[in-house]
């Protein structure tokens, strides 16, 4: 399925419930009351769709891209609560004119308290829900169990919300439209089940061992696993696989780490991390052998779907280069030949991973490495200062390499000053492939 199919199979999605009531033909009431319903509607099919956009839906994120995914997710969520928030707020707008009596039911709201406090229930915790997310980092709670108590929200959401629209719901009531509400719970809650219990039971027969661990730069290491099992992971250079290490397959504990190996290399995966919080400050202290799974790959940071790209240009700030280093590796294996430049910034140079790997690579004819460092030592003779504008124009200019492939990952200011930089150049969007480490 093609990238661009997603955003109509999301919008169908949405609004097909809208559709649905619409095709039933009621008697209209009040252009508030069918605004209010249209909201809600809405608003539930959107809550309901999120759970397909977890960012571990391989189908998805290798088209979309799991930062993007995650971000259309957290903005969609967002949306949805707005909608719901409007939607009780135009059933009492003081525009509508008080309910008549209608013997029918049809022009008049269901007040019951049955049908009410199952939709009041969905809307507070949708709020908290929201405001959990975006106050994640102060609100001071491990992000493991930010996660758990964030999943186990939505489900009441969403059930709440379906028992809501079947016990008050106008349009709802109709039995097409509840059978609709139930098949797409029915789903959201499959794709839960899915990422939480079915994916790792596959996992199971999957496992892992700490090969290696060693330090690559400052406060960054490479972990090297094996597979301890007949097989290994079919990935592609760049992408990026969940890593548990050392909890049981169903355990939260697992984090986003990129492929720094090449696919070409052989079974082992390689990972490069950097000290940051509860889990990786103590990578250090993994022992080999240590058993591990990889829920994997995911993402779309790879050069290999772009083989008409006449050039690469890798552009990393600190960590970022772990997945550009795979792309590195893969290209050296497969013998690709196409002109490649890194652009490596990092602020001192005790933080550069792999340097003489890097200056082994570059080496080659075609292949450039470019180091550039924010706090350089005084003997230093490389770029200084940040990634900018000004660099890549130096670099990419020029008109023949207006059609090369830019993978960039880094840290958000830096990939969002980049990003501009090269479309300023007249780089076309669909050449810039970009991740983002973090998804606030
Ligand atoms: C697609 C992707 C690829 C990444 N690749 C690399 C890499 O190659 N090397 C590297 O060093 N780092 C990488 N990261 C960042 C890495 O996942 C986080 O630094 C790490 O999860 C922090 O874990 P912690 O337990 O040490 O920190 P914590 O103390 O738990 O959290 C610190 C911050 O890290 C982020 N974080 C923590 N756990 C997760 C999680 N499960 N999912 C998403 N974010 C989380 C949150 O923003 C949190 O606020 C990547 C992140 C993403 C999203």
């Amino acid at each position: 399925m093609p990238a661009a199919l997603l955003i109509p199979l999301y919008l169908f999605l949405a609004l097909l419930p809208l559709g649905l009531a619409w095709a039933q033909g009621l008697p209209p009431r009040h252009l508030m009351d069918e605004l209010a319903s249209g909201a809600g509607l809405v608003a539930m099919a959107m809550i309901l769709a999120e759970f397909f956009l977890l960012g571990r839906f391989r189908s998805i994120t290798r088209r979309a891209g799991s930062d993007v995914v995650m971000r259309a997710h957290q903005l969609l969520a967002r949306a949805a609560l707005v909608l719901v928030v409007l939607h009780p707020v135009l059933y009492v707008s003081p525009m509508v004119p008080p309910p008549v009596w209608d013997v029918t039911a049809q022009g008049a709201l269901n007040y019951g308290w049955t049908g009410l406090w199952p939709g009041i229930a969905a809307l507070l915790l949708l709020g908290g829900l929201v405001a959990m997310a975006i106050g994640r980092d102060i609100c001071g709670l491990r992000y493991e169990v930010w996660r758990l108590l964030h999943g186990l929200g939505a489900v009441l959401v969403a059930g709440f919300g379906v028992l809501h629209a079947l016990r008050a719901g106008r349009y709802s009531a109709d039995p097409v439209l509840g059978w609709v509400w139930l098949a797409l719970l029915t789903l959201a809650l499959a794709a839960l089940a899915w990422v939480y219990v079915l994916a790792p039971l596959r996992r199971w027969r999957r496992p892992w061992r700490v090969a290696a661990i060693r330090p690559a730069a400052t406060r960054t290491w490479t972990v090297t696993l094996d597979p301890a099992f007949d097989g290994g992971l079919d990935y592609r250079a760049g992408q990026f696989a969940w890593v548990n290490i050392g909890r049981g397959v169903f355990s939260l504990d697992e984090n986003p780490f990129s492929v720094s190996s090449a696919p070409a290399s052989g079974q082992e995966v390689e990972f490069i991390i950097k000290e940051l919080g509860d889990f990786t400050g103590t990578i250090g202290q993994i022992r080999p052998g240590t058993r591990a799974w990889l829920e994997a790959p995911h993402g779309h940071l790879t050069h290999s779907d772009h083989p008409d790209a006449p050039g690469i240009a890798l552009i990393a700030g600190g960590v970022g280069i772990a997945p550009l280093i795979g792309i590195l590796r893969e290209m050296e294996a497969t013998s690709d030949t196409r002109p490649c430049v890194l652009l490596y910034g990092n602020r001192t140079e005790a933080q550069i991973v792999a340097r003489d790997e890097l200056d082994r690579i570059g080496a080659r004819a075609g292949t450039e490495i470019v180091h550039v460092l924010s706090e350089p030592p005084e003997d230093w003779t490389g770029a200084t200062g940040l990634i900018d504008a000004d660099l890549l124009r130096a670099r990419f200019a020029d008109p023949s390499r207006h059609d090369w492939l830019y993978v960039l990952c880094g840290p958000p200011p830096m990939m969002r000053a980049v990003e501009d930089a090269l479309l300023a150049l007249s780089i076309p969007s669909r050449r810039i492939l970009s991740e983002q480490f973090v998804y606030d």
